[in-house]
């Protein structure tokens, strides 16, 4: 079986990184014919087989469930002029579209496929859910975590982990969306134009909706916002299965958070000497004996590494795991753009999540904090409608942007960035001995800095903790790799001001 799925799996192709992946799965020359593969939203329009026959081979079974919900639609033929027009339906998006529509506010979100369950696996930490009154929409809860820094050493992380319940958050969402009177036009958004008091979004079905103010909610893809710099992020890049095993050997109570363990490549010195330049680990959420979520991830790397270099990383360390895969229920081929510039600050167009550089530069993580930012959007877009000022266009927008990004997240953005140009210069040894002094510091700190709970003050503190609580050759690494990406992150502490 593990033949079968590095068989299949080397049939995938990358295209670039800030692209997405091309795949070819040969799901004929599987000698056990129950796959069934998911497509995420970065891969589902861009399969390409390696070749024609190949191609000709290409049997994805594309997994897309639906909600039952019936969305009111919004009526283009009356021409209405609503107050905000939400492009994206994924959870930044239908999180804003839900809490500006409470305050009265005309909304209409634009989405490809409103109704379709989002595809993504996402794990969050408890307490980042519990703050915002969202408990119900997990699904299953481990009372810790665990992370092994290499073959003798474990850190165990006493923080309640989570996957997220993406069927029940949707549907929550939906549903107040839809008793608040938001409405849904099933469209792609291709253009945006900009008058003095309203804005035209132009759709792929030849719809034009009106609207006075417009956030771009698209994720990753970043469709209306604009940047004026040269868009140079690292990427985090994963490959995970949803899968049936025989048996695995996780304990089913802790999630396994970061596995950066190598012996699986004993061997193979060639896949162990890339492992070693640039490491990938094993996240897992162990939901019974039997049934077990595995991604193998490289955290950040710029360029980020090939799909097909993970997956055989991966075949590797599960058939030293002796994990048996029968089935897989969902896959998942993860790119996350991480870091690089924000979008030019103010702009006419608003946005919230991936769009608007939210996304942890040092982590990947980001549902937790868009969930969170989505209230201080909705609130700012409520009260400068609502403003006796009358503002209009750019400077409406201006207002609802600093309130997304005041210099106190831009400095901590900053500080996530000087993060993750760190992680970019660490090898194995390296990136082992930063999260052994990470995990080690006080829970506040590495609580706060997953979950962007510290700002600049406290980061510094939190930076010179993990400095002394590294040891000797960490140091010497950290001074000889850090100088830049610290002069760098003072530069644009500088240059940033109100
Ligand atoms: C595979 C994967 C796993 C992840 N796991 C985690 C995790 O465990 N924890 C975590 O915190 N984060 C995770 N992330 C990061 C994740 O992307 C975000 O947390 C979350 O999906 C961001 O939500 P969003 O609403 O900003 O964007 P998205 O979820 O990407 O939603 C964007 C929506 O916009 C729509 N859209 C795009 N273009 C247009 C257009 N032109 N017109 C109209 N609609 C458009 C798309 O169809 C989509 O519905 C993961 C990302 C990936 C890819």
């Amino acid at each position: 079986m593990m033949d079968t799925l590095l068989k299949i799996h080397n049939s995938f192709e990358f295209v670039h990184p800030s692209k997405r992946f091309a795949g070819n799965v040969n799901a004929l020359s599987s000698k056990k014919p129950y796959f069934k593969w998911g497509y995420n939203n970065y891969n589902k329009d861009c399969v390409k087989a390696s070749g024609s026959s190949a191609l000709l081979e290409l049997v994805p079974e594309i997994k897309k469930e639906n909600l039952d919900s019936e969305l009111p639609m919004y009526d283009y033929t009356k021409g209405v002029v609503v107050d905000l027009v939400v492009v994206g339906g994924g959870p930044s998006g239908l999180a804003v579209a839900q809490q500006v529509s409470e305050a009265g506010l005309t909304v209409c979100s634009i989405d490809p496929s409103p109704k379709l369950i989002w595809p993504n696996n996402y794990g969050v930490w408890v307490d980042e859910f519990e703050a915002m009154d969202l408990l119900d929409c997990l699904d299953t809860t481990w009372a810790s975590a665990v992370v092994y820094v290499d073959e003798n050493s474990t850190r165990s992380l006493n923080r309640p982990y989570a996957r997220v319940n993406r069927k029940q958050l949707k549907t929550k969402m939906l549903q107040k969306c839809i008793s608040n009177g938001v409405k849904f036009h099933q469209a792609k958004v291709i253009k945006v134009v900009h008058e003095e008091f309203k804005s035209l979004l132009i759709c792929n079905d030849g719809v034009t909706i009106q609207a006075t103010l417009v956030l771009d909610a698209t994720g990753f893809s970043r469709s209306l916002v604009q940047y004026d710099k040269p868009y140079n992020p690292g990427y985090q890049v994963a490959y995970g299965i949803l899968a049936e095993v025989e048996e695995h050997p996780f304990d089913v109570d802790k999630m396994l958070f970061m596995d950066w363990r190598d012996s699986h490549l004993g061997k193979n010195t060639e896949i162990k000497e890339r492992n070693s330049k640039i490491p990938t680990f094993l996240y897992a959420m162990p939901f019974s004996s039997n049934r077990i979520f595995l991604e193998e991830t490289s955290l950040v790397a710029r360029p980020g590494l090939k799909m097909e270099d993970i997956q055989e990383r991966m075949v590797c360390r599960l058939k030293h795991l002796g994990i048996k895969v029968k089935s897989i229920e969902e896959d998942e081929r993860c790119v996350i753009p991480m870091g690089g510039p924000l979008p030019v600050l103010p702009q006419r167009v608003l946005g919230i999540g991936g769009t608007a550089g939210m996304v942890h530069p040092s982590t990947g993580y980001m549902v937790a904090r868009t969930l969170a930012a989505a209230p201080i959007v909705a609130k700012s877009i409520i009260q400068y409608l609502n403003s006796e000022k009358m503002l209009c266009g750019t400077d409406l927008s201006a207002e609802v942007w600093r309130d997304l990004w005041p210099i106190e997240r831009r400095r901590q953005r900053e500080f996530f960035c000087f993060g993750m140009d760190i992680l970019l210069r660490l090898d194995l040894e390296g990136t082992r001995r930063f999260f052994d002094a990470f995990f080690d510091l006080e829970p506040r700190y590495w609580h706060g800095f997953l979950s962007s709970r510290l700002f600049l003050p406290e980061l510094l503190t939190f930076g010179l903790s993990l400095f002394a609580h590294a040891p000797n050759t960490s140091r010497i690494e950290i001074m000889a790799k850090g100088t830049l990406p610290l002069a760098n992150m003072i530069n644009n502490l500088v240059q940033d001001r109100d």
